[in-house]
């Protein structure tokens, strides 16, 4: 007999995530997530949550789309219930400008390959139906670019990141939804990185029947909650001549048990899984306190803390090339070029949980999810002028402090 190995309790210890995502989760959602009950999936008030939450979303989200609730998991589980109506040989154009919507395209060619597509290479398939259009790194999708390619195409589906958090790239929705409209195509968003980040409106974009978002970016909501996702009535139709091969990530299926039956708000949820109490009740929280900050006003919040961040790095001889307002993606000083990763580890090792990017070229990545405020902000930027001095790089910090704190003085001024 071999001994039984049990591991001492295992410790995780505070740090500040200050990358991409996931953000930091606000310690009402925590208190939440940590004092609900036990109580089942089919229980009154889980029952009562989930339909509040789903009435929540559509109003951060801005839409009357009656399919609009919430995907158990992460980003991908949203993305997936999005993508589950794109059907073998299906004609489909995903523009792609980095490493998410990459995966995004990944996604839908696993989807529409055929079967003789698939088994050719099942990890990777090239299907015919699917036209991938790669925008460098760095750069956006533009509304000329995905004019020019669907005009070609005409596909049944075309899909797009709203933002690409991977070079920190906002792509021209309005462009997107707009050409979409003009060739009768059904547009499908990536908008795990923008929801609750900026203030806009899903109704606003017409050419768009799918979305999908996530819990732990713009939401701020870890503790496992839900990926919102809403669809229009013109996908939902399309699903419903078609079908899908999956029960679980079935969005007409899914949403019964957010009391969307048959095309309509049901009183109740009735059984499609099992869903958590303690993430009904945390997702709840976070949905809460974004409509009580209000979309509009986190959306200023991050552009003016992102702004300072960005002048701050730029004092340090860093070049930004992203133009999203919860992160930015540099370039570090020429001197330091090419040290970005030892840059990275030094940093993540001393629980300043930054990034470098996950596809080429590397470059640094700095995020402010959930840390809006004069203190995170001034936090991040000593700790990074820190770990850059440790390298060589000879800045100036009180020089480079003291520019920010006047920032925040005058808008305190200001206000
Ligand atoms: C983070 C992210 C994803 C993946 O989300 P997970 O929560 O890691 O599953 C997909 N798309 C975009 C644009 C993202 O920023």
């Amino acid at each position: 007999m071999t001994a039984v190995t049990i591991f001492p309790q295992l410790e995780i210890p505070q740090t500040i995530a200050a990358g991409p995502g996931p953000g930091n989760t606000d310690p009402r959602v925590l208190q939440r997530f940590a004092s609900a009950g036990v109580a089942d999936h089919m229980q009154a008030d889980v029952l009562r949550g989930m339909i509040e939450c789903k009435l929540m979303l559509r109003e951060i989200m801005g839409t009357e789309n009656i399919h609009t609730f919430g995907v158990a998991g992460t980003g991908w589980s949203g993305l997936d219930v999005m993508f589950s109506a794109v059907m073998p040989g299906d004609k489909v154009v995903v523009f792609s400008n980095g490493t998410f919507s990459g995966i995004d395209g990944l996604t839908v060619r696993m989807k529409a390959a055929t079967a003789e597509e698939l088994a050719a290479n099942p990890l990777d398939p090239k299907p015919a139906s699917v036209t991938i259009i790669d925008v460098p790194h760095g750069q956006s999708v533009t509304a000329e670019t995905v004019e020019a390619a669907l005009a070609q195409h005409k596909p049944k589906w075309a899909a797009m990141a709203h933002w690409e958090t991977g070079s920190g790239r906002i792509n021209d929705l309005r462009g997107f939804s707009d050409a979409c409209e003009r060739h009768g195509v059904m547009g499908l968003i990536d908008a795990v990185s923008s929801l609750g980040v900026e203030d806009f409106r899903i109704d606003d974009y017409p050419g768009v029947a799918g979305w999908a978002s996530c819990p732990q970016k713009g939401i701020c909501c870890l503790p496992l909650t839900y990926a919102p996702v809403s669809f229009t009535d013109r996908y939902i139709q399309t699903l419903q001549a078609s079908g899908t091969r999956t029960f679980v990530h079935h969005p007409i299926l899914e949403a019964r048990h957010w009391g969307i039956i048959d095309g309509k708000d049901a009183e109740k949820g009735t059984y499609h899984r099992t869903h958590s109490a303690y993430a009904v009740a945390a997702f709840h929280e976070s949905l809460r306190i974004l409509l009580q900050e209000t979309v509009a006003q986190r959306a200023k919040d991050y552009a003016f803390h992102e702004a300072a961040l960005r002048k701050a790095v730029t004092a340090m001889g860093c070049n930004v090339t992203s133009n999203m307002t919860s992160l930015v993606v540099l370039n570090l000083p020429d001197n330091l070029a090419g040290r970005e990763a030892e840059l990275v580890q030094a940093c993540r090792a001393s629980g300043f949980g930054i990034w470098p990017t996950l596809s080429e070229p590397v470059q640094v990545r700095i995020g402010i999810l959930n840390l809006l405020n004069q203190a995170a902000i001034t936090d991040i930027v000593t700790r990074f002028g820190a770990a850059l001095n440790e390298m060589g790089a000879g800045i100036d910090m009180g020089a480079v402090t003291d520019q920010l704190d006047r920032q925040f003085d005058q808008a305190v001024a200001a206000e």
